[in-house]
């Protein structure tokens, strides 16, 4: 299975992809994750990728193909992928094509989440994460008991720059622009386009995923 999920940044990527890793057992590259990492281990790749990133711009194509491409050699071809944040917009689409060609793969569906703006700007700008245990937070839907620190063990939770309201309203910009057009490019080649409704409980939101995933490919995930 080769799938991508495709949404506007707060819909919920991220958590639908981590529980279908989860429960599937299929490896989700998430390339924002992959890029903070970069960034962290402070790489030539994450030095690039910072200004881009702390505005709420894309990453150069070329950049984010190499390191797709690298983690994709890594995982070998018979790996279950899940793409989350990538490819974000046609040329990187059309590259991952021409990487999947090389090892007789393709795509075979897209998970497409949708969400009105308001919710996901409060989503987004509420989201807080803790550095060393990686759980999740959001001040407005999920507050941890005491403001700033991790429930689970006790770090200080991190608000990303790029969460920041002014980056945010970029970045839905950019998904607008740039990474919405690829519903149709997906619709054009065939792959099959599963659209979920992400304005509703996480746990509703994981229901229609489960189900859109039955009722395209007869997988019980
Ligand atoms: P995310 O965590 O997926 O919202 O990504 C955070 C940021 O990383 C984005 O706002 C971009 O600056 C950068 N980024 C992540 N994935 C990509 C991609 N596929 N192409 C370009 N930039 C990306």
């Amino acid at each position: 299975m080769m799938l991508i999920l495709l949404g506007p940044p707060g819909v919920g990527k991220g958590t639908q992809g981590a529980r279908l890793a989860d429960t599937a057992g299929w490896v989700r590259l998430g390339t924002g994750d992959l890029l903070r990492e970069a960034r962290r281990d402070g790489t030539e790749l994450g030095k690039k990728a910072q200004a881009y990133m702390d505005q709420g711009k894309l990453v150069p194509d070329e950049l984010i193909l190499a390191l797709v491409r690298r983690k994709l050699d890594e995982l070998g071809p018979d790996a279950e992928i899940i793409l989350d944040g990538f490819p974000r917009t046609v040329v990187q689409a059309e590259g991952l094509d021409a990487l999947l060609v090389e090892s007789g793969r393709s795509v075979d569906g897209v998970l497409v989440l949708e969400a009105p703006e308001e919710v996901l700007v409060k989503r987004i700008s509420g989201r807080r994460s803790c550095p060393e245990c990686q759980a999740l937070y959001n001040v407005y839907f999920d507050a941890p008991a005491t403001e700033g620190i991790c429930d689970a063990c006790g770090a200080s939770l991190l608000h990303r720059k790029d969460d920041q309201p002014g980056t945010v309203k970029n970045r839905l910009e950019v998904y607008r622009e740039q990474t919405e057009p690829l519903i149709r490019h997906y619709e054009d080649h065939s792959a099959k386009v599963l659209q979920v409704d992400g304005d509703r409980p996480m746990d509703e939101v994981w229901t229609g995923t489960r189900v859109a995933l039955r009722e395209a490919f007869g997988v019980e995930v």
